[in-house]
């Protein structure tokens, strides 16, 4: 589904390299976990991947389902099916978070050619999907994340990816902040979208997490750079004895 080969990227403003040439590949169906140090270029490849401005690709590929991203708005990505949950959310005052995710939806629907959302069905189905994240009738009226803590924030992240129904999700480090509480209601969230036709990209430093959404994969990585895959395991290995051995090992 995701297909990401010597990617290279630097920012734009300054010289810096910060993706060395990553390697990734994640199949239909699959939960992919990606681990690694602070300043590792993890989030640095959501955003690229995304369509963020302020990088320039200077090297390698990613498609879609066989269909370049790179060369796509962050729009189409998002109509393609790329949904990424921010290890930041960001606020949008003056935006009602329902008038949000009903456009969000519909701008979607357009650029794929489908009809837009009837108001019934728009309530209904948003109504449901915030139960499920224990998100009450208010959140959903005030504006974006505005003034939400970080916990609902990280949930309100879910609630968005859960109407949007993306094929590929990236959710980086949407675990960091929550209470055991609320990181079992963003895990039983994530894991009632699992299915065939849809993969996950799991950001997380986080053992704990991958206890709820149990990863097919296991990536480590660091310095621009995947250095290391393996099953679920290499998460347990990095929670006993951090990254320094894994590390030392490749180097
Ligand atoms: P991670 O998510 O793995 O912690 P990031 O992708 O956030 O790593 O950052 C990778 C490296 O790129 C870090 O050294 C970070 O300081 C640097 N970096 C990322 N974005 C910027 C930016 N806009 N300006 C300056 N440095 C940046
Ligand atoms: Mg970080
Ligand atoms: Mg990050």
């Amino acid at each position: 589904m995701l297909e990401i080969k010597g990617l290279e990227v630097k920012l734009e403003e300054e010289d810096k390299q910060i993706l060395k040439g990553v390697d990734l590949s994640v199949e239909a169906g699959s939960v992919h976990a990606i681990m690694g140090p602070n300043g590792s270029g993890k989030s640095t490849m959501s955003y690229v991947l995304s369509g963020r401005d302020g990088y320039e690709v200077t090297g390698g590929s990613a498609t879609l389902n066989g269909e370049d991203l790179l060369d796509l708005d962050p729009e189409e990505r998002a109509a393609k099916g790329l949904f990424l949950a921010f290890q930041y959310p960001v606020e949008i005052p003056g935006v009602g978070n329902m008038t949000f995710l009903r456009t969000a939806l519909n701008a979607q629907r357009k650029l794929r050619g489908e009809d837009e959302i009837s108001s019934t069905e728009f309530l209904k189905l948003v109504r449901a999907r915030a139960a499920d994240l224990q998100i009450d009738a208010e959140m959903l009226k005030r504006p974006v994340n505005v003034g939400f803590s970080g916990g609902e924030k990280k949930r309100n992240e879910i609630l968005q990816m859960a109407m949007l129904e993306p094929k590929m999700c990236i959710l980086d480090e949407t675990d960091s902040g929550l209470d055991v509480d609320a990181m079992k209601l963003v895990s039983d969230g994530v894991n009632a979208l699992r299915d065939e036709g849809r993969a996950f990209l799991v950001i997380t430093h986080y053992q704990r997490l991958l206890d709820h959404i149990r990863p097919d994969v296991v990536h480590i990585m660091s310095n621009g750079r995947i250095v290391k895959s393996g099953g679920p395991e290499l998460a347990l290995e990095v929670e006993k004895n951090g990254y320094s051995d894994i590390l030392s090992e490749v180097a």
